[in-house]
């Protein structure tokens, strides 16, 4: 019997010539991310139990960065930071993307700085999840482990990418080793091409909508067919990444030049690891749910409150009044979604409040340099109203410490180019988060309803 990717790539990396859904496997590991939010916690417990003055098992194979709850007063997050700091320093760990410059410096945030100006120095980053790949730490065939559950973004180059919780993670700190339970595969054969005005989340959506937001607990979502190999690399991280917002252990596509192009640009670019080795599945490989989706069929879709599965086209939602809407995350921070919200917004005023928070620094300055009809993309979207901020992260993402920026504070409404929307995700318990494509965020800004963003779609 043959074998899927997610199996190939499991297989390989606990050293088997094959394995298959249900084995429990020792897999070695080639990159370990944490972040503020879980890094201390990791920290805690791989000195616990692993003693005092113990080493990390690779330190060019752990990644760090502060990125959820930084740009807030919030002393212990702060100090969060802090912990990670001295913990790079001991272990002398080369990947770390700092919020400040001074490696015996101590972080803190200063509101009276305003919250849309940069506040960071020359080595911070941004949103985990984005930073991967940008800074060259996604590679095809390889085992990303992060102590965050959107890991499984990084499953967009071909590689297996699922989060752990802090012990996991401070297992693999000292040893390079997890066991994992192999997951069953479900495939999704994508063809025919998306509609103008269409982006990766809509895809994603439309899918989640079809299985339920638990619809793949514990399994690997694998993305193929002519469909997929179509979509850009942004669009295959977006879709990656909600993998786990069906309950799926990961997501992933088959690497292919897009792929390659991009993960070779990047470790060149940043002079990490530069060799791989792709896997692909078999021809005979058996999967517990097989279903072809055309693209071209597809049409803007929103996943209403109260979780990811609930699938609406945006066209049937114009009786929902907003009060705000959000563009940011790992899912919809990316510059082609800035891009595409820009196009909707061009020329035009959002009527609701409207928050515009990129995933990483870097995306910054893209926004601030690439032009659309002579004006650039963040003048676009500044001069639609849309408060934009330099301090790249997670943001309101997650809700966060009561002073984070765009956190809904009281009951609200939202529509959000964010990943998650249960109860409580964006702040407010009582609030409301409404899922769609950084181009259905723009144009129902611009109209305070859940709109369709054809309506605006040049
Ligand atoms: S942007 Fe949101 S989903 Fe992504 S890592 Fe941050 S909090 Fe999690």
């Amino acid at each position: 019997m043959g074998m899927t990717l997610t199996e190939k790539l499991l297989a390989r990396a606990s050293g088997r010539t094959a394995v298959f859904a249900g084995e429990n496997v020792w897999v070695n590991v080639d990159i370990l991310m944490t972040h503020d939010v879980c890094g201390p916690g990791t920290i805690g417990i791989f000195k616990r139990e692993f003693g005092k003055g113990a080493k990390v098992w690779d330190r060019k194979k752990i990644v760090i960065m502060p990125d959820h709850y930084i740009f807030t007063t919030d002393a212990l997050c702060n100090r969060n930071v802090d912990i990670l700091r001295d913990f790079v320093r001991e272990q002398g760990l080369p990947y770390f993307y700092d919020i400040i410059d001074d490696p015996n410096g101590h972080w803190k945030f200063d509101p009276s700085k305003g919250e849309l100006k940069r506040q960071y120095g020359n080595s911070y980053a941004g949103v985990c999840h984005t930073t991967l790949p940008l800074k060259g730490h996604t590679r095809p065939g390889e085992i990303l482990i992060g102590t965050d559950s959107h890991t499984c973004t990084a499953g967009a180059f071909g590689e297996f990418a699922t989060g752990v919780g802090n012990t996991d993670a401070g297992f693999i700190m000292g040893t390079g080793k997890i066991l994992l339970k192999v997951p069953e595969t479900m495939r999704f054969w994508l063809e025919g091409a998306l509609q103008p005005g269409l982006m990766g989340k809509d895809v994603i959506l439309h899918l989640i909508g079809d299985i339920g937001f638990d619809g793949a607990t514990y399994r690997a979502m694998e993305f193929v067919g002519p469909g997929a190999s179509a979509l850009p690399m942004d669009d295959r991280m977006t879709i990656a990444n909600m993998a786990i917002e069906a309950g799926g252990k990961n997501g992933i596509f088959e690497a292919d030049q897009k792929t390659f192009d991009y993960v070779n640009e990047r470790t060149a670019a940043n002079g990490t690891k530069k060799d791989y080795e792709p896997a692909t599945p078999d021809a005979d490989a058996k999967f517990v749910y097989n279903k072809k989706f055309d693209l071209s069929k597809l049409e803007p879709t929103v996943a209403c409150h109260p979780d990811p599965g609930q699938r609406k086209l945006a066209k049937e939602l114009g009786h929902i009044a907003l009060d705000r809407a959000y563009i940011g995350s790992c899912t919809g921070g990316k510059t082609s979604d800035f891009l595409a919200f820009a196009r909707v917004v061009k020329g035009r005023k959002v009527k609701i409040d409207t928050f515009g928070v990129p995933a990483t620094t870097q995306i910054v300055r893209e926004l601030q340099t690439m032009t659309l009809g002579g004006q650039t993309v963040w003048d676009i979207i500044v001069a639609a109203g849309v408060r934009m901020t330099e301090n790249a992260g997670c943001a309101a993402c997650l809700g966060g410490p009561v002073d984070t920026f765009g956190r809904m504070n009281k009951p609200m409404k939202c529509i959000s180019a964010t990943n998650r929307n249960f109860p409580g995700r964006m702040g407010h318990r009582e609030s409301q988060v409404f899922l769609a494509s950084p181009a259905t965020v723009a144009a129902s800004a611009l109209t305070g309803k859940i709109t369709d963003p054809r309506e605006f779609w040049t």
